[in-house]
């Protein structure tokens, strides 16, 4: 009999392989099973979530009706908990120097052609400066993993940089965090730093693919990664999100072992993760994704993330450039509320003029600049939103979990959102964009729940165009 125990603090029993096996069978047996399905989709209208082996079950079923019933419902599940908005954030990369041997990714230590650079913390402002320029308010900060170059000491100075800069009425308030598995004591840290969420992607929850993929470097311990997310909670930080690089290995497997990580941070720590990342590999330099050939259509892509929304509905879901627009437009549909745009994936990719190439980590699908995004979006019908006020205010981890749970958002995160986009309007916005956002303001001030909120919101709208900045509920 083997060890499947969702509350065990060993990475081999809460992803545990037999599990997920048992899983896909169980799935593979009762995908035609329609009366099981609908009682799943039925019970899925709760809102209370599914189990990775219900979810599975609905993964497996190819049933047109029933496919369609479940892009429906990952719809309506999206619309009730994040309404039309789309929060807006940029990577900011800080060093390429790493020490692993990731087969997939152009940063692995064996890569001689990609010249490495680390910014200095004078080259960071310079970043900062370009992004806020553009209108971000959120950054997430990625590094390749190197005690020596990119010590925890050199990532809590960038952090305190990226925080100190403000430039005209720029300002970064949320620095979310993406760099590999540490200890406690460093995620302590990085709590202490300000960060928003820290983000680790377990890349393969398949033990004998990781370590394929791994063969190098501390990353190359499939127990001490899978581990990170509970030394990161233990450590303070409440507000974790994880994610799959998704044509590694068996989309199913991967899916499986999403929720189930998703079901042990719940049942260990009493809240689960606050986003879920769906990237998928990309070409890089000295990186062919075919040889990985466990690609994903783009029809699967969506099923997969409609059913993450409709197992999880309390959880974030981010989307980045890795995605085409149009694959961004299909998708966002059906369950993402964060969005990056115009993002550079190089080491000083946005003080230049030019988008470089030399040090990216990937290809990116999605060119277009933040202005364009905003105002795609818009088109659209979404709001983009640069609110990072939950955060500040410290409603992060169970408290977040309990203002999304009792549905406040409306009144909470929607008037934020139409505040941060004003701002961003005043300040970066192309003339067209400007018109476009006022009008969608102006109809969704009609969508706020309470009409003291309503007032209040078109106070704070006249303080923002006459200079007030940083105005949040
Ligand atoms: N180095 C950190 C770590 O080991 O977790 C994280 C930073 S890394 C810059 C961010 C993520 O980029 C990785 O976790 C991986 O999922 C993703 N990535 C790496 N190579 C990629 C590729 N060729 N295409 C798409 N995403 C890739």
């Amino acid at each position: 009999m083997y060890k499947y125990d969702m509350k065990s603090m060993k990475a081999e029993e809460f992803i545990n392989d037999e599990e997920i096996k048992e899983t896909l069978k169980y799935a593979d047996e009762n995908k035609n099973n329609l009366k099981l399905v609908d009682e799943l989709l039925e019970k899925a209208k709760n809102l209370k979530g599914l189990s990775h082996r219900e979810a599975s079950v609905l993964l497996a079923c190819e049933d047109k009706e029933r496919v369609q019933k479940m892009y429906d419902l990952a719809e309506e599940i999206k619309k009730a908990f994040y309404g039309n908005r789309i929060v807006m954030f940029a990577p900011l990369y800080l060093s390429n120097y790493c020490v692993n041997g990731c087969l997939y990714c152009p940063y692995h230590m064996k890569n001689k052609h990609i010249p490495r650079k680390k910014l200095t913390q004078e080259e960071i402002k310079k970043e900062v400066i370009a992004l806020q320029d553009m209108g971000h308010k959120r950054l997430a900060i990625e590094a390749g993993e190197d005690p020596v170059n990119n010590p925890i000491e050199y990532i809590l100075d960038s952090i305190k940089t990226i925080y100190s800069i403000k430039h005209k009425n720029g300002a970064i308030r949320r620095v979310n965090v993406n760099i590999a598995a540490t200890t406690v004591e460093n995620y302590r840290k990085l709590k202490e730093a300000g960060i928003g969420t820290y983000i680790l992607f377990q890349e393969t929850y398949h033990k004998e693919g990781y370590e394929y993929l791994h063969p190098t470097g501390p990353k190359s311990n499939y127990a001490y990664h899978t581990e990170a997310m509970d030394r990161a909670m233990e450590g303070g930080i409440d507000d974790v999100g994880i994610g799959v690089l998704f044509g590694l290995d068996k989309y199913r497997y991967e899916f499986a072992g999403l929720l189930m990580h998703a079901e042990h941070l719940e049942a260990v720590h009493g809240v689960g993760p606050h986003t879920i990342s769906v990237p998928r590999v990309k070409p890089a330099d000295d990186i062919d994704p075919t040889e990985f050939d466990n690609s994903l259509s783009d029809e699967m892509f969506c099923k997969l993330v409609a059913l993450i929304r409709i197992s999880v509905p309390y959880t974030g879901m981010i989307i980045s450039t890795r995605e085409t627009p149009e694959v961004r437009e299909k998708i966002i549909r059906l369950g993402i509320s964060q969005i990056s745009g115009g993002s550079r994936t190089s080491v000083g990719g946005y003080a230049e003029q030019e988008r470089p190439h030399d040090t990216e980590q990937f290809d990116v699908s999605d060119n277009r600049t933040l202005d364009e995004v905003v105002n795609w979006l818009m088109r659209t019908g979404y709001i983009p939103s640069f609110c990072t006020a939950c955060y500040r205010e410290g409603r992060t981890g169970d408290r977040f979990m309990s203002l999304c749970k009792s549905g406040q958002i409306q009144n909470c995160c929607h008037p934020n959102a139409l505040m941060t986009l004003k701002e961003y309007l005043v300040d970066y916005a192309s003339e067209d964009t400007k018109e476009i956002g006022n009008k969608l303001i102006e109809k969704e001030i009609d969508n706020i729940g309470k009409d003291n909120i309503k007032e209040l919101v078109r106070e704070q709208l006249k303080k923002i165009e006459t200079g007030t900045r940083d105005l949040y509920l």
